[in-house]
């Protein structure tokens, strides 16, 4: 996606770490020690395939294991290669350490069109991937930890599980071994919208701060906000549902590889989605007008500029034209180095990646967590906690009863308080805590020191900071 007067996307990544740094105390060589990827493994393996063989090329990338089990997701793109997976890896440390995630950062993929080839096709190649990293302990619950990203899902990750568990039979945790499992192979409630569910998660916590707000020239709340996403796969797609039907923005636009969808009083986002599903393309969906210039829509008038498709969209080439006063990364490096700066001169707010889209990893973790522990979030006290409940709205109406007070519990109040957490619930409210915490501190650091104007930096100082206590205090 860069052209070839920027930076690669691991140079961008870099140069972002460096101007974090700079307004940091750290020594060169451990500051040295942080920015470099520690190694990347790359394969290339022949699966026999249409009467021949085919040979794929596969990455896995480890940047650092200052904490272990390291943990990033596993890509299927043609886009695929070293420069990309260690950028992401990168981009994993660091998001890990600032939603406090006790894990190293890594990043994995293999140069395929996962379009290209059938269901059968696919869990071949992907078991056969699996098998090569799973060897060399590049998959292993105590050690490398993958999960869903780019062109891959729960499918995928239940044939990672299941042939880890058939090349370690006696690993009891062997389904630890990778998240974003779909919930009947050990996976998590709530795990497939994680993503989504944090980008907007991120914004609701951004916009409780009216002075963060008034950083952007925005006021008010999230209801009839303008929206323009790009992407409407996994992460686009939940994003894009929960911010249109639970907090009232209109999407004003889609944008996807072939072209854009366009309404100025908003779109279904649900509808456009099982369009998608069911024609492979946005095009001919009835109700909106669609461009086939998908990428200049980036630059169209809106409150809120969501890029969650891949990295290098808001370039060199068309920074200078983005219009969205707010912009929240819920891809990994849609913003390259020098767009950066210039959305940063014109004012423009940005949401960085590694918070906006921290979603996924840390209901990750919650999955991680579960499968280590061998039991259901919430199996324990929920049952408890409803019948405390049942206690005092018992004792209440008794009391109310008794002194003829005529007390009555509002119609809904019952069902509401009487329910204890089940497992959806308890990720939920782990995944917001974990959202509004990183923000915290983020912001902290944002309004906290002069040196600091936006909350990228402010990000990496956040997370940085932690990789160095953690390295300083095994001695290193
Ligand atoms: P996905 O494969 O489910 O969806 C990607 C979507 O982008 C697809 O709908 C695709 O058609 C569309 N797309 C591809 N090229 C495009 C283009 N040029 N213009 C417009 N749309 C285009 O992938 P995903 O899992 O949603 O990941 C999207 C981004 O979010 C990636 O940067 C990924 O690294 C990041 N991310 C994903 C997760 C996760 O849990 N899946 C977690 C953190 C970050």
């Amino acid at each position: 996606m860069h052209s070839a007067t920027e930076p690669s996307f691991r140079e961008s990544v870099d140069l972002m770490f460096k101007r974090a740094t700079a307004l940091m105390d750290l020594s060169p060589g451990l500051e040295e020690k942080i920015r470099i990827c520690n190694s990347t493994y790359t394969v290339r393996f022949g699966v026999r395939l249409r009467g021949d063989i085919q040979t794929f090329t596969g990455y896995r990338s480890v940047h650092s294991e200052h904490m272990e089990p390291v943990k990033g997701g596993i890509r299927y793109a043609l886009s695929v290669n070293q420069d990309e997976v260690e950028a992401l890896a990168a981009l994993m440390t660091y998001k890990c350490a600032l939603v406090e995630t006790p894990f190293g950062g890594s990043k994995g993929g293999l140069c395929i069109d996962p379009r290209a080839w059938d269901e059968h096709e696919l869990e071949q190649i992907t078991r056969r991937f699996a098998y090569e990293l799973i060897k060399r302990d590049l998959i292993n619950p105590a050690q490398n930890v993958p999960a869903p990203d780019m062109g891959t899902g729960e499918r995928e990750m239940a044939w990672i599980a299941d042939q880890y568990a058939r090349m370690n039979t006696t690993d009891i945790n062997a389904k630890a071994c990778v998240t974003g499992k779909p919930p009947h192979a050990g996976g998590i409630q709530g795990r497939v919208e994680a993503t989504g569910r944090g980008v907007q998660y991120a914004l609701r916590e951004f916009f409780r701060h009216k002075e963060d707000k008034a950083k952007a020239g925005l006021s008010g709340d999230l209801d009839a906000k303008r929206v323009i996403i790009q992407g409407l796969g996994n992460v686009g797609y939940h994003a894009a549902k929960f911010l249109s039907e639970e907090d009232g923005c209109k999407v004003v636009a889609v944008i996807e590889r072939d072209g854009a969808l366009l309404d100025d009083k908003g779109l279904d986002v649900e509808a456009i989605f099982q369009w998608i599903k069911a024609h492979g393309t946005i095009k001919a969906f009835p109700h909106a007008i669609y461009t086939e210039n998908g990428a200049a829509v980036l630059e169209h008038d809106c409150d809120i500029l969501i890029p969650a498709a891949l990295e290098g969209v808001i370039n060199l080439g068309n920074a200078a034209r983005i219009r969205a006063p707010l912009i929240v990364e819920a891809a990994n490096g849609p913003i390259t180095f020098g767009a950066d700066e210039i959305l940063r001169q014109k004012g423009i707010v940005i949401i960085p990646d590694m918070f906006a889209n921290a979603g996924g990893v840390t209901v990750s973790y919650f999955e991680w967590v579960k499968n280590l522990s061998h039991i259901r979030f919430g199996r324990m006290q929920r049952r408890a906690e409803e019948a405390r409940h049942h206690v005092l709205v018992e004792e209440l109406e008794k009391l109310s009863a008794d002194k003829g007070l005529g007390w009555t519990l509002s119609p809904g109040f019952k069902d509401k308080y009487l329910k204890g957490a089940g497992e959806l619930e308890l990720v939920r409210s782990g995944l917001d805590d974990t959202m509004r915490g990183a923000y915290q501190a983020m912001r902290d650091v944002w309004h906290g020191r002069n040196d600091v104007t936006d909350l990228r930096v402010a990000a990496y100082i956040v997370s940085i900071g932690r990789v160095a206590t953690t390295y300083r205090s095994k001695g290193l």
